[in-house]
């Protein structure tokens, strides 16, 4: 490389750095906001994050970026294989952050906020008529983003692309296609069964037992708690990043499992970045390849590791231990069955691991409608109804429990969901990958001991960084392309003997 693309490459890299400290300074800051800031300081953080963000913003956009990036792409080949990465991914940042004019970015920034409140409004009074000018207008808000991109040809791939670099909805067809027959053929085969899960028979678990009791796990599956920590929040959630990894969970006393899983699938989030490569954490050499991978993380450790026979046979004489007295009527079948629950629920975030997914097909199916033009906003509810009862199985009884449930739509956060299903095709698929490489993984577990799963992930996953998109790091780690049949023989091979 010559010395003048050198001094542009090191250059860029200063500039990621000072963008990078921005940027996660206002994570920080976020983290404080769900975690500890009194109510009346509100404002006074919503003022304060507008100004950095306004400074990150401006950092991203320096036109000097345009030329370091001009001058390192002229001679492309002769870039190492990292330094083509990093190139790669500012050019792609940095002509979203460019494209888009001020103050369209002001425009959607202020209607998607306005927007969110209508919604959380109309979800309290099960009005959805009230909200459809807003949901109408951030649609047409993301359509033009795509166009201003060049994506108006295929403006939901834009979408998806955001989250899942390197994914596209016909993609995202084929695989959902391939999932959603042989899944609810399933879901059928176990609601059919005669063995009915008990209701909920957890009373009275002191919350600050909860707390160590999570701590200890979460410290056993590998989370560094010199560099990071779990804390208390309505919504459980990770943010920052391996240099100083923030969590939450959330404790109910009727209901320890819970902030045991919130805690467990947060740490599986926790681990990615824990295990990123620290050096490049202000470049895309040590940034996550994107939510679907991220999501697979979380999912792999909440669903494979944390839901099955080995992992509660290492941890239930613990949880036995904290709570004797709430647990001492209560077999260990009995809590395998509970830990394991299948039942239909119109709520997504309330569902099972098995039936969640159908949530998410139905999500996919009426976003390309919308984003297309095959569906109006108006006719919305009645299709969410309708399709509804076709694929997850129940209609609503009202669109707050149907079309209203979830916040994204009113954030503007199109192409999101699909990134939670396929994430669980990935998690299922790792999973088999690792337990042929590594057979005794399930003895490990029985003894408390999750470091040989852990290095592999490192390997595999976490160390790469954004070196490859979400197809190619599933390809690269697991030899296979991502497909729905490490899922469906997953949920088999745990439910069927559950509920047959
Ligand atoms: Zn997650």
């Amino acid at each position: 490389m010559e010395r003048m693309q050198a001094n542009a490459f090191e250059q860029l890299l200063q500039a990621l750095r000072n963008q990078y400290w921005l940027g996660s300074t206002l994570s920080l800051l976020g983290w404080d906001e769900q975690v500890n800031l009194p109510s009346g300081s509100a404002e006074h953080r919503a003022e304060q994050s507008a100004f950095l963000a306004g400074l990150h913003h401006r950092e991203g956009t320096r036109p000097e970026i345009d030329g370091w990036l001009a001058e390192l792409e002229a001679d492309f080949e002769q870039l190492t294989e990292e330094q083509r990465t990093v190139v790669r991914w500012v050019r792609r940042d940095y002509d979203r952050a460019r494209k888009l004019p001020e103050k369209f970015v002001a425009e959607k920034t202020e209607h998607a906020s306005r927007a969110f409140h209508a919604w959380a409004d109309a979800r309290k009074r099960n009005d959805f008529a009230a909200y459809e000018p807003f949901l109408e207008r951030n649609i047409a808000l993301a359509q033009e983003e795509a166009a201003l991109l060049g994506w108006e040809e295929n403006p939901y791939d834009y979408h998806v692309d955001r989250h899942d670099p390197g994914m596209t909805a016909a993609r995202i067809e084929e695989l959902f296609g391939g999932l959603r027959a042989p899944l609810l053929e399933l879901v059928g085969t176990i609601l059919d069964s005669p063995v009915k899960v008990a209701p909920d028979f957890f009373r009275g678990f002191e919350v600050e037992r909860q707390e160590l009791f999570v701590r200890k796990l979460i410290g056993l599956l590998g989370f560094d708690f010199d560099r990071g920590r779990i804390d208390r929040s309505l919504h459980p959630f990770c943010s920052g990043d391996g240099a100083d990894t923030r969590m939450t969970t959330r404790y109910d006393r009727d209901n320890p499992l819970d902030a045991i899983f919130s805690a467990i699938h947060e740490t599986g989030h926790g681990l990615y970045e824990q295990g990123l490569p620290l050096e490049h954490r202000s470049n895309p050499l040590g940034e996550a390849v994107g939510m679907a991978v991220h999501e697979s993380q979380s999912r792999l450790w909440e669903n494979q590791i944390g839901q099955s026979r080995a992992f509660w046979k290492h941890f239930e004489p613990l949880f036995r231990q904290a709570f004797r007295s709430q647990l001492s009527g209560i077999s260990s079948d009995e809590l395998y069955l509970a830990i394991n629950a299948v039942r239909l629920n119109p709520i997504r975030v309330d569902s099972d691991e098995v039936t969640y997914n159908l949530h998410i097909i139905l999500r996919f199916e009426l976003e390309k409608a919308l984003f297309l033009g095959d569906l109006k906003v108006r006719d919305l509810p009645g299709e969410w109804n309708r399709l509804s009862k076709e694929i997850v199985g129940l209609e609503p009884k009202n669109d707050a429990e149907g079309v209203l449930q979830d916040v994204h739509w009113s954030g503007a956060a199109f192409g999101y969901f699909p990134s939670y299903c396929l994430g669980n095709m990935m998690a299922a698929q790792l999973w088999y990958a690792v337990a042929e490489e590594l057979p005794d993984l399930e003895n490990d577990f029985e003894r408390g001991d999750f470091a040989p799963l852990l290095g592999w992930l490192r390997e595999k996953i976490h160390r790469h960084g954004r070196r490859f998109d979400t197809d190619e790091i599933v390809q690269q780690a697991t030899g296979k392309p991502l497909a729905p049949d490490a899922l469906l023989r997953y949920l088999k091979e745990r439910y069927l003997p559950l509920y047959r």
